[in-house]
């Protein structure tokens, strides 16, 4: 079968990039889009270059030209959407909604996979404000997708690791410490560690997979299902130490949300879904999902101890 041609929207970000070399890797036509708004961005044109040099497309094209984006997504099978989440808040809704439109019109792309990559929005109808704002977006997406009849997948990759295991699952921190850790009550409850590299791996292999039309996808390492403690086990295993332990409990914590920023907000509700209400982990995958190991067992996943060695 010949693989799709494949845009990436927002393809100079944090899970964008990774997403633009693993479709390259895995011997995709690859297209960027070439936002002008970037301007004199000299990280992203660089990046935008390398890209260019490892074979990839650049594609001239601006969410605030409707023409553009609909010219944009013509040259290809399959749209993923990797554009910031929080940071640009309503921004993100209103972004991929005039992607939605593109496609639409285009009425050629055969899968479009938005912006999600985390908990799966379907399962947060409960989420505490503000960080709810993050999956009720995200839902928002969805119905414009199925309303509009486009192919989808939705990839609920669980955490980027980078983001919990660099600070030992505490917000706040990306760097491990070798002298303490707070623990969220117990740090009994399971979480899903995933290596940005993987998830990307695993996205590209979604999108020619039949299996996958029109499903939720969970990246659901077998080995990177822990709790915090368990990672904290890890980290001490590698440095050969062990941490000085403190909790904070539920009532502490939600108590302790307040004078931050907006985003800081956003990523504590998440944090607190995640690691007190176990979000990621309190639900089998039903008919609506499939699960990426499960599809993909010929990929060597990066485990979380793995993962952590870079810190040492
Ligand atoms: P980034 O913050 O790295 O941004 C990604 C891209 O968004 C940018 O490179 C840019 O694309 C585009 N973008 C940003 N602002 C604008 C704007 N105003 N107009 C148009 N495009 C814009 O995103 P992340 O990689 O952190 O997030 C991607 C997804 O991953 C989100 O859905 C987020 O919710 C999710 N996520 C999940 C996490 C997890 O642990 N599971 C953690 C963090 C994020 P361009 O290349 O065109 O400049």
């Amino acid at each position: 079968m010949e693989k799709s041609k494949v845009l990436i929207v927002g393809g100079t970000g944090y899970i964008g990039k990774r997403m633009v070399r693993a479709s390259l890797a895995q011997g995709h036509e690859t297209f960027v889009l070439h936002r002008p708004e970037i301007g004199v961005d000299i990280e992203k044109v660089q990046l935008l270059l390398s890209f260019k040099e490892q074979g990839a497309r650049l594609v001239s094209g601006s969410f605030q030209d409707h023409q553009s984006l609909v010219n944009a997504v013509k040259l290809v099978d399959v749209v993923i959407c990797a554009i910031s989440g929080v940071h640009i808040r309503s921004h993100q809704i209103l972004l991929q909604l005039k992607l939605v439109d593109a496609i639409k019109e285009a009425g050629n792309v055969k899968r479009f996979l938005p912006s999600e990559f985390g908990t799966d929005p379907a399962r947060m109808s409960h989420a505490l404000d503000p960080g709810r704002v993050t999956f009720d977006d995200k839902m928002v997406i969805r119905k414009a997708v199925e309303k509009a009849g486009i192919p989808f997948t939705y990839i609920s990759s669980n955490i980027f690791a980078g983001y919990f295991l660099g600070g030992l699952c505490q917000p706040g921190f990306l760097i491990p410490s070798t002298e303490s850790v707070v623990l969220f009550g117990d740090g009994n409850v399971k979480a899903i560690f995933v290596d940005e590299d993987d998830i990307a791996m695993y996205t590209i292999k979604t999108i020619d997979d039949p299996r996958t039309l029109n499903k939720t996808v969970y990246i659901r390492p077998p080995k990177n299902i822990l709790s915090q403690r368990e990672v904290v086990q890890i980290w001490e295993k590698l440095i050969g130490k062990e941490l000085q332990k403190s909790s904070i409990s539920e009532e502490q914590f939600l108590s302790s949300m307040g004078g931050q920023s907006y985003a800081q907000s956003v990523a504590m509700v998440h944090y607190y879904h995640i690691c007190f209400e176990g979000c990621l982990t309190n639900f089998e995958i039903g008919e609506e999902g499939v699960e990426a190991c499960e599809l993909y067992p010929q990929i060597k996943y990066t485990t979380v101890e793995e993962y952590m060695k870079r810190y040492v």
